[in-house]
């Protein structure tokens, strides 16, 4: 992969690389085209990545349709696929790993003990592999971008962090790979999450500027729905940090789970 992209570089082009974990759907697609823009040579990188999987979670299920992501990045124009097997990046007795210490404590990090040290540690060498000029991620991970981009400035990665927007259902649900573990029954009720995020604009909107009361009717929104929730939170954008005060550019950040299936989603308020 190094090799390939050193060669790249040497010919004067540019490398975009758009890291996922596969079972490719538009969301991704839509970052692949955003990369496609910026760069001669777009890398998709496609590797469920272990470490950033706690000892419970669906590592071992995370659906895999390898054949199938590589003919949507053919069909996508994708240049290249890197396609590492866990033993490939991970030696027996690997022991550096990168803990952001600020960002990733709150809102996903809270339930998700380990799982930013895993994202920080494979993003930073699947940066020193594909060696890309522009990096490009999905802002459906709003705390993993915003972690991203202080791993690259903090460590001084000579990688532009582009993050793209939410592809969504025409229905509202935000894509992700995990809707395939949805039931119809879980399915209907995931659409609680958007619904959310749409009412707290309508608050806005309607003059609500409480950030905690908000939150709590949310709360209250997705119980209703049968949606069992993590967090809902109103941050501000950078920070991540709570804000008390609604206005134009706070992010309302919730997760919950429909069944089994643990779901993210979020908006910045308009
Ligand atoms: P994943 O394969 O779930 O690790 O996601 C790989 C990248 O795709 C991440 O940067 C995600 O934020 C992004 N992504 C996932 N779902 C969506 C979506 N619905 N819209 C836009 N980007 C997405």
């Amino acid at each position: 992969m190094q090799r390939w992209a050193l060669e790249q570089r040497a010919t004067g082009r540019r490398i975009g690389c758009v890291p996922t974990m596969g079972c490719l759907h538009e969301g991704h697609l839509s970052l692949v085209r955003c990369a496609l823009t910026r760069a001669d040579r777009v890398v998709l990188t496609l590797f469920v990545n272990p470490t950033q999987f706690g000892p419970s979670e669906d590592f071992s299920r995370y659906p895999r349709t390898v054949e199938r992501d590589i003919e949507l990045c053919r069909a996508a124009g994708v240049h290249a696929v890197f396609l590492p097997q866990a033993i490939d990046m991970y030696a027996a007795d690997h022991s550096v790993y990168i803990t952001e210490e600020r960002l990733g404590t709150g809102l996903c990090g809270a339930s998700r003990p380990g799982h930013f040290r895993g994202v920080c540690t494979i993003v930073a060498k699947l940066f020193n592999l594909v060696l890309p000029h522009v990096a490009v991620f999905g802002q459906k991970d709003y705390q993993q971008a915003a972690i991203i981009r202080r791993l690259v400035r903090d460590l001084n990665f000579p990688v532009e962090i582009v993050v793209a927007p939410i592809v969504r259902e025409p229905d509202g649900l935000a894509l992700s790979s995990r809707n395939r573990y949805l039931s119809a029954d879980e399915r209907r009720r995931a659409l609680g999450l958007s619904r959310a995020l749409r009412s707290a604009q309508e608050a806005l909107n309607a003059g609500q500027t409480d950030g905690a009361a908000l939150c709590m009717r949310l709360r209250e929104v997705l119980t209703a729905d049968g949606l069992r929730v993590d967090y809902v939170a109103a941050i501000d954008p950078d920070t991540l940090e709570p804000i008390a005060q609604l206005r134009k550019g706070v992010v309302i950040a919730l997760a919950a789970f429909a069944g089994q299936t643990r779901l993210i989603d979020n908006v910045a308020l308009g």
